[in-house]
């Protein structure tokens, strides 16, 4: 099998801005895997909060290349399981590489993603659009630039959370879900919740910080008057029976947890936990996101326009259509390099 390796950067339609910082271009790398004629494709993205760059993450995968190289493809989990050892420190270049392989073995046995695990695409939720933090003004100028979205996803974290909440909901009535980053207190999650569930919000993710004592978590998940969805504080399989018992939920990321392989774990055990689950992405492109896509069929919400908030998407692939997830034709992912 031969592995390259494509540096992109992609330019953001407009700032976007999280309790943590703000981003105008998304850096973000492509994994090409070539076996009997066909390609797989995987990307991730470089990422300050989680500490890797471009170069970090080239440096991850090139390490395990020779192990890579032997392989022949068969299933989508054998680059994952033949690597996950050595690269337990470097989820991002593990998804990278996951994805592809998956991609690839998809396109060998010329079925989708889901269709290889035995999943159906009946039913689908649909995504939300996030609206990042910014003045108020501006949160419901985006929001009014966006309409006819189902669900919209507002990122929190201000000293105005509330104002803005009131805000956005007398512009729409769709449903509107919060993410506060782990920018909150436990009192303060619980006071917020209160006149969040008045406002008609479905649900908050991460309201602390991953590394908050358990005791805060359990106030909250006891507390809160709104389900609470864990997606800092749950990243890889060992996560979820902790976080079941603090959580609602679960948002799974694909950088996080190493791909698509262990990513299918955490939703199939989440499910049997009666866990919620859904999956987000990051500011990423068709590639990242028809990936994401391919889980659809194991989630209760979904939060997929990664791809929407670029300016030029260096990839094609599913079509997230104000939240309708459009499959692309083709096996594996459907994503494909525009170059
Ligand atoms: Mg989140």
């Amino acid at each position: 099998m031969k592995v390259s390796l494509h540096e992109r950067t992609a330019p953001l339609k407009k700032p976007f801005t999280i309790s943590r910082g703000t981003i105008t271009e998304q850096p973000v790398l492509i994994v090409e895997m070539e076996h009997n004629g066909k390609r797989g494709f995987g990307e991730t993205t470089a990422n300050d909060y989680y500490g890797h760059t471009l170069e970090s993450i080239s440096a991850s995968i090139n390490k395990v290349l020779p192990t890579i190289e032997q392989l022949d493809v068969v299933r989508g989990d054998e680059v994952y399981n033949a690597v996950v050892a050595e690269l337990a420190n470097d989820m991002f270049a593990l998804s990278a590489l996951d994805i592809a392989c998956q991609d690839l073995a998809g396109r060998l046995a010329g079925k989708t993603c889901f269709e290889n695990w035995g999943l159906e695409w009946t039913g689908m939720p649909e995504s939300s659009l996030t609206i990042g933090i910014d003045d108020t003004d501006a949160m419901v100028a985006n929001l009014k630039e966006n309409p006819g979205w189902n669900n919209y996803k507002v990122k929190l974290g201000t000293p105005r959370d509330i104002e803005i909440i009131e805000a956005l909901r007398g512009a729409t009535d769709a449903k509107l879900r919060i993410d506060a980053n782990c920018a909150w207190t436990a009192d303060e999650a619980i006071e917020k919740s209160k006149q969040l569930a008045d406002l008609g919000v479905e649900f908050i993710e991460q309201p602390l910080p991953f590394d908050a004592p358990r005791a805060d978590f359990k106030k909250v998940y006891e507390g809160s008057h709104l389900p609470v969805l864990a997606d800092e504080s749950c990243r890889v399989p060992e996560h979820v029976e902790p976080c079941g018992e603090v959580f609602h939920g679960i948002n799974v990321k694909l950088c996080k947890c190493g791909g698509l392989t262990p990513a299918v774990l955490m939703l199939t055990k989440a499910r049997e936990m009666g866990l919620k689950t859904m999956v987000g992405c990051m500011v990423e492109t068709s590639i990242g996101i028809s990936a994401a896509s391919q889980l659809l069929p194991l989630l209760d919400f979904a939060d997929l326009d990664g791809a929407i908030l670029l300016g030029n998407d260096p990839a094609t692939g599913v079509v997230v259509d104000h939240g309708k997830v459009n499959l692309a034709d083709g096996p594996g992912t459907g994503a494909r390099l525009k170059d």
